[in-house]
């Protein structure tokens, strides 16, 4: 391939041009914002102040990519924690610790600047700040993108990776093609974050990360975080979904963590200081597009990351689902493929990614929706096996892979799972 154009320079963006890298003669990145020379947030993330976590996958993927990524974290403040500093509370009860694991608390700007670093030094990357507003088209394939400031950049191959606010459908429709099926699901959620001041190796509660849910029958479902951002600052974020939502006031932020059911929020307002304001971000929406059902799409386009699908952000799936579909991406550039192998791949991974999330996201009472045939019996097993994790390790083992991703959810539901829950259950 001679020129890829990778529309979006967000963490999507900068994995699909990684893999671009290998195969092409240059990637084009063009990116509207002014992309800050330093680990700062911009405007195009308006997510990047709330907590993020690097999930075992794609703390897998990104160490691939990028060798020397976790060590330059790791210089600038950022350490993963083994289950003996970080723990993981469901309702307040312990879930047991699985060795071997570890939380990656990371700070959104800070990751987002090292990767670009990285991938901004490649010898055949190029960065230009304008913003896609169109397809362009010849001989039944799109050969390149329209740009706002009126200029056009020809390619082989264009990878959408706008985020979730993508226009492809509508590019695609001024194709002549259908845009993809859509599917929502309204979730009203309400992240806030603050920093606080830390002296170097605090503890709260004797530990370094803290990782609370609150399940969907808990009186204010949500999930809370406490974790280093560095050596002397703490990064809290508490969530809460429609009229529970966290508001942008101090106080109330404080009110929230001295009521969290895990005792390192309460320790955390007591001890430290605040050192900014609240930060407040509202998710309205899951929500996939459903490319694999489309059965004409033109050559020379591929969407990926949050253009494709972008879940309830408390389960962490963001960044391990681009790093699924750059190395997807990576799998059908090498066989040569048609598209819809491409797509096919991507369907496997946004089921998992939706299975994990939506199924737990319907036993919210404010969720509306249909809910699929046999539900109720989906939510009754999953909440046992839930419930195992603060019981059981086998049980817990299974549960820390499929919410690393690394393993399918369906392998929650060996027999051996469900036995030793169930068993967890009675005792
Ligand atoms: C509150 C919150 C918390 C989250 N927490 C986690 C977490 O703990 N762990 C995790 O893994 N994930 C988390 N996520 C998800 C994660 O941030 C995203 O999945 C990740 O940023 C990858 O997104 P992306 O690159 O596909 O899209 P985005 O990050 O949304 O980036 C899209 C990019 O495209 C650019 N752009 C937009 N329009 C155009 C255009 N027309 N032309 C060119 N460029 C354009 C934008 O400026 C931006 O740079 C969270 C999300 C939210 C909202």
């Amino acid at each position: 391939m001679r020129r890829t154009v990778v529309a979006g320079g967000s963490l999507a963006g900068l994995l699909a041009t990684r893999v671009l890298h290998d195969v092409a003669d240059e990637v084009v990145i063009v990116e509207p914002d002014d992309l800050p020379d330093g680990p700062r947030n911009r405007a195009g993330t308006p997510h990047g102040d709330q907590f993020h976590v690097l999930l075992g996958m794609a703390q897998h993927l990104f160490a691939h990519w990028f060798p020397t990524l976790f060590d330059r974290l790791a210089a600038a403040g950022t350490v993963p924690y083994p289950t003996d500093d970080a723990r993981m509370f469901l309702d307040g009860s312990m879930r047991l610790p699985v060795p071997g694991d570890q939380l990656m608390p990371v700070l959104r700007p800070l990751l987002e600047w090292h990767v670009r670093s990285e991938v901004l030094a490649l010898p055949r990357v190029r960065l230009v700040r304008d913003r896609v507003v169109g397809l362009t088209a010849g001989l039944a394939r799109v050969n390149g993108v329209r740009l706002a400031s009126g200029a056009a950049v020809t390619a082989d191959l264009v990878v959408d990776a706008t985020g979730r606010a993508s226009r492809l459908g509508d590019w695609l429709l001024r194709l002549d093609f259908q845009p993809p099926p859509k599917r929502r699901m309204e979730l009203d959620l309400g992240y806030a974050t603050m920093l606080y001041h830390r002296y170097p190796d605090q503890r709260l509660d004797n530990l370094f990360a803290v990782h609370s849910l609150r399940s969907a029958g808990s009186p204010e479902p949500g999930v809370s975080v406490v974790a280093p951002a560095g050596p002397d600052r703490w990064i809290c974020t508490v969530s809460a979904y429609g009229k529970q939502r966290p508001g942008r006031s101090i106080s109330d932020f404080r009110a929230r963590c001295d009521r969290e059911p895990a005792a390192g929020f309460a320790a955390l307002t007591r001890e430290c200081e605040p050192a900014g304001p609240v930060e407040v971000h509202r998710f309205a929406h899951s929500l996939r597009r459903d490319f694999h059902t489309l059965r004409h799409f033109p050559a020379g386009v591929v969407p990926m990351g949050d253009a494709v699908a972008s879940f309830n952000p408390v389960y962490g799936q963001g960044m391990p689902s681009a790093a699924l579909h750059a190395s997807a991406l990576a799998a059908w550039l090498e066989t040569g493929e048609d598209i819809h192998a491409y797509f096919e791949r991507l369907k496997v991974l946004v089921d998992a990614a939706w299975q994990t999330s939506a199924t737990v996201d319907f036993a919210l009472p404010h969720v509306p929706g249909q809910r699929p045939r046999g539900y109720r019996m989906m939510h009754a097993v999953g909440a046992a096996i839930d419930q195992a994790t603060t019981a059981d390790p086998v049980v817990a083992k299974c549960f820390a892979d499929v919410v690393n991703m690394r393993l399918h959810p369906t392998a929650l539901l060996h027999p051996k799972i469900l036995a030793r829950a169930a068993l967890a259950k009675l005792r």
